[in-house]
């Protein structure tokens, strides 16, 4: 209380304190800002600041500038021309100022009466009369009153919550919450972070000495400190997740046998030395005996599939099954393309659960499963959530669509959090050699898009995360061309010519957002004219709609080039591989998002063949396509192609939190303030090993009963 009122100088403001509006409608407002607890209120903080702190002589009043003067109501009419206004002429010892008000009560009239003293803040313009204020805050003085000792804030607030009534809401959470710090002396100090409490009673009640651009840049100490404590709330939650989950038991996957030796000897490839390492990380965790928690991320043909195969085969070898989960149907029929193609060999039963098996088929696969007679079963993450049970599941390879990412995470965990072994149930029924019962199975997610640096360092902060960042060698880099739409026939006779020359090509629809009937539609109709451009030619179409059976008939035919052009809408965007497709044309480029683009033209320069992705657009182009469709021309790294898509669409955005529901970060900057959430990272561990209680009050204090902070 005492650190309140130094802050605001001892001097309590007198403005009329507005009559408070019901309790529950005060409430709802409230709600709409984010804000339920007195703590929530200090975490408020001021959009910008107005100096109320000096008076300027009416004649020292800069144009364009705010400036606080004070003075005499010498003339008060209600003029009529051009319309109708207050017009109030106020005089201090220096000069003359008229104040204009469009809209006024009668009683603001009677309150600025010729004789009153008051103070008008506002920017000061050239006018008609003179130098004018139009609409000036104002208030009349009854008698001697000090000026302000601090900054007024300004907040930000919603329709109905003025600035005063938020203000004085905001001045009684200061004084009632408990403003004590939650960061242990020593690493304040070492961190060089200024205390809490004066820091947040700064930035709401800032003396006039500080400098302003701090503020407004949000670079101030006091600012750093409040992003720092932010991140480190983020950091302390997905450590905290981390270590939950590291805390429980995991079957030890040690290599035991020469299976992986066998998949990797049989491999028509050598692996890069990105994959090895990967590998390496992978196998490491594996033969702990907690649950790995890692996510393998790299561009898109950089060769994660391999490295899951060696994992689940590692889990075989030990004697347990492993579950590869894809988000679509085709992405699963592909997996298990993959890995039956490496693991069948070496004597392994893998099993496609498809959508599409009859459901006869489909319940002895399941069976199969639980009665440990499958070692390595594929299937949508849906199907596995509902319906599969292992006898004895070591490893789950869960291959993520980052489109989807957020939500699924978050409710994955949270589904662990209840069971605390989800998707091992069935090993608690049919324990077989060592009771595996409280054992959890090992986690490898597997991310479709890179993700900038920053963001895996935050909110893949409860994941280990190993990097392919190294193409396998021979790719020839794929040629990207932007055509406007209007040479759509050319574009058609090159296509003609390619696949005469027994090459394959993705003709990839134009994406419609707003409705998937008409998007549906589009694709019938490209196709039929496709078809009739082409005569020559065999032309494939597939789309979301398609019925399993007939997709998964789709792929296989192009994929055994019965197919020379496919049709697709969106639907290849993801880990398609057909390594003679070499050309692909994406209509209405300008539609889609860097990470699709990137996705998309990832499908082709997979094979021996020059590849080439041309891009159609229509005019007019927005600043945003032309700036996207620039950065997927310009590169081809998915790291540096994501960087910009997350500076272009703000981290939130990317990651697709945003429609999530979940909270932001509000005040860190994940691109800018980098160097911080290194510092928070390192904190969160030494807090956690060190201060666990001091770590606990700190999210208690940030998040209350909320789950964790996403990027804003
Ligand atoms: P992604 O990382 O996008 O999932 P994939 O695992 O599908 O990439 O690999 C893309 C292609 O590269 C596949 O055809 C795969 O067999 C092949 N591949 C993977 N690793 C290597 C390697 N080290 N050398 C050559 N080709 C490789
Ligand atoms: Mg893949």
């Amino acid at each position: 209380m005492r650190a309140l009122r130094t802050a605001r100088g001892g001097t309590a403001r007198k403005d009329n304190a507005p009559s408070r509006p019901a309790e529950s409608s005060l409430n709802s407002k409230l709600a709409k800002l984010g804000i339920r607890t007195d703590f929530d209120l200090v975490l408020h903080l001021p959009l910008r600041y107005e100096d109320e702190t000096v008076l300027t002589p009416i004649d020292a009043a800069r144009h364009g500038a705010p400036a606080l003067v004070e003075g005499e109501v010498v003339a008060s009419d209600i003029a009529f021309r051009p319309r109708r206004q207050l017009v109030v002429q106020v005089r201090d010892a220096s000069g003359v100022l008229f104040a204009r008000f469009l809209n006024f009560y009668p009683s603001q009239a009677r309150a600025l009466a010729p004789g009153v003293r008051v103070r008008l803040f506002g920017e000061v313009r050239p006018g008609f009369f003179g130098d004018e204020m139009v609409h000036p805050r104002y208030r009349v003085l009854r008698g001697p009153e000090p000026l302000p000792a601090s900054l007024t804030p300004v907040y930000p607030t919603t329709a109905g919550l003025g600035q005063v009534l938020l203000r004085k809401l905001i001045d009684e959470a200061l004084e009632r919450a408990d403003l004590a710090d939650t960061l242990p002396e020593a690493i304040r100090a070492e961190r060089r972070l200024e205390p809490f409490a004066p820091s947040v009673l700064q930035l709401h009640r800032p003396s006039p000495a500080v400098e302003p651009t701090a503020l407004e840049a949000r670079t101030h100490p006091a600012w750093r400190r409040m992003k720092f404590d932010e991140l480190l709330a983020q950091q302390l939650s997905m450590r905290m997740h981390y270590r939950a989950r590291r805390a429980q038991a995991a079957p030890p996957l040690a290599p035991r046998g020469d299976l992986v030796a066998r998949l990797l000897a049989r491999l028509p490839f050598k692996l890069t030395r990105a994959q090895v390492r990967a590998w390496g990380e992978i196998e490491r965790d594996l033969a702990a005996a907690h649950p790995m928690n890692r996510l393998l991320q790299g561009d898109v043909g950089s060769g994660k599939t391999v490295v899951a195969a060696a994992a689940a085969v590692r889990a075989v070898e030990c004697g347990w099954q492993a579950a590869v989960m894809a988000p679509t149907e085709i992405l699963a029929e592909q997996h298990h393309r993959k890995f039956a193609e490496w693991l069948a060999p070496l004597g392994l039963k893998v099993a496609w659960l498809a959508g599409a098996l009859p459901a006869r088929e489909r319940r002895a696969a399941i069976a199969a499963v639980a009665a440990d007679e499958i070692q390595v079963a594929i299937g949508t993450h849906a199907l596995f959530q509902e319906k599969v049970e292992f006898a004895r599941l070591g490893l789950a390879i869960v291959d993520e669509q980052h489109r989807f990412g957020v939500r699924q995470r978050l409710a994955l965990r949270e589904k662990g959090k209840r069971s605390s072994r989800p998707l091992a149930k069935g090993a608690a029924k049919r324990s077989v050699a060592e009771d595996p019962s409280d054992l959890i199975p090992h986690q490898l997610m597997m991310s479709a898009t890179p993700i900038p640096r920053t963001l895996s360092m935050s909110y893949y902060a409860d994941l280990d995360v190993s990097v392919v960042d190294e193409l396998p060698p021979g790719r020839k880099p794929v040629i990207t061309k932007l055509v406007a739409g209007s040479r759509r026939d050319e574009v058609v006779r090159r296509i003609r010519d390619a696949c005469g020359e027994g090459r394959q090509a993705y003709w990839v629809c134009p994406l419609i957002e707003e409705s998937e009937a008409l998007e549906l539609k589009t694709a019938l109709e490209t196709h039929a004219r496709l078809a009739a451009e082409l005569p020559g030619l065999a032309v494939g179409l597939v789309h979301g709609r398609l019925p399993q059976a007939e997709k998964a008939a789709v792929m296989e035919a192009f994929k055994a080039g019965r197919i020379q052009l496919l049709v697709a809408t969106t639907v290849i965007e993801v880990g398609v591989d057909v390594p003679n497709a070499s050309l692909m044309v994406v209509e209405h480029a300008e539609r889609f998002g860097l990470s699709q683009l990137h996705q998309l033209r990832g499908r082709v320069g997979r094979g021996a063949d020059e590849s080439v992705c041309i891009l159609l657009y229509e005019h007019p182009l927005s600043d945003g396509a032309r700036t996207r469709l620039k950065v997927i021309y310009e590169h081809t790294d998915g790291f540096r192609i994501a960087h910009e898509d997350m500076l272009l669409r703000g981290p939130g955005e990317y990651l697709g939190a945003r429609q999530s529901g979940v909270p932001l970060l509000r005040f860190a900057d994940l691109v800018q303030d980098e160097d911080l959430v290194q510092a928070a990272r390192a904190t969160a561990e030494l807090m956690l090993d060190r201060y666990p209680a001091a770590a606990t009050a700190h999210v208690a204090r940030w998040l209350g009963g909320r789950m964790e902070l996403m990027a804003a």
